[in-house]
């Protein structure tokens, strides 16, 4: 059997099948991101694995800022809706996206749950992405933030294991720090291997049980509403 034929140009195949779906993305991306400037919404993208704490923090947020930051979610998840139910008890506007098998968000996705949103209304859209800490990295989704939460019940080396998502992320939230001594978290170490992977991320440690660490958070978030007004 011919080498040069057969099985090696299938990774070809698979390769700019990927690259197209990035570049069409991107594009995508680029729209949304237009769309969310015109409208003067800031827009941060949430990534971590499964059970980081990304819906909690979006609880504990929608909570506090209620009153005088006009909020709405997208959160996507594999299945079921148990996030945005959760998320809706803040009375802010939530749109699911259930995405079968596809374990990452896109751009078109965003674009769509957009159509079920007055953007004119809002001064700050969170995207929940699906728990994944490899694929949501390469989509862009037209974020102006992207904000990763590592958990401290998941040890010190994600960023060495992760590093693409974490070198693109604005913000790293080290999440849950309340359980920080009771899991024997070593947060020096942490610290270091996020500053060795991705030395433009912004470090929070935050509760969003305690409350510890929120207000730097809010800060940062007010911030970004303030840019995109
Ligand atoms: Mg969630
Ligand atoms: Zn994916």
């Amino acid at each position: 059997m011919n080498e040069e034929s057969g099985p090696v140009q299938q990774p070809h195949r698979v390769l700019h099948l990927h690259e197209r779906v990035l570049g069409r993305n991107q594009e995508l991306a680029t729209l949304n991101r237009r769309l969310f400037h015109d409208t003067g919404v800031a827009v941060i993208n949430v990534l971590s694995a499964p059970g980081s704490g990304k819906t909690a923090l979006l609880e504990r947020t929608l909570a506090d800022l209620k009153g005088d930051v006009r909020a709405a979610v997208i959160v996507g998840d594999l299945a079921t809706d148990n996030d945005a139910r959760r998320l809706s008890r803040s009375g802010a506007p939530i749109v699911q996206i259930t995405t079968g098998t596809l374990c990452h968000l896109e751009a078109s996705m965003i674009a769509r749950a957009c159509e079920e949103l007055d953007l004119a209304s809002l001064d700050l859209l969170f995207i929940e992405n699906v728990g994944n800490l490899v694929c949501p990295a390469s989509f862009d989704l037209g974020e102006s933030l992207r904000v990763v939460l590592t958990a401290v019940t998941e040890g010190e080396d994600k960023p060495l294991k992760y590093p693409t998502l974490f070198k693109t992320a604005n913000i790293a939230l080290v999440t849950k720090i309340e359980l920080a001594d009771a899991c024997g978290f070593d947060r020096v170490a942490l610290r270091k291997n996020i500053g060795e992977i991705a030395p433009q991320a912004e470090i929070i440690e935050l509760s969003a049980r305690t409350g510890c660490g929120l207000a730097v958070w809010y800060t940062r978030v007010r911030g970004l509403i303030h840019a995109h007004a």
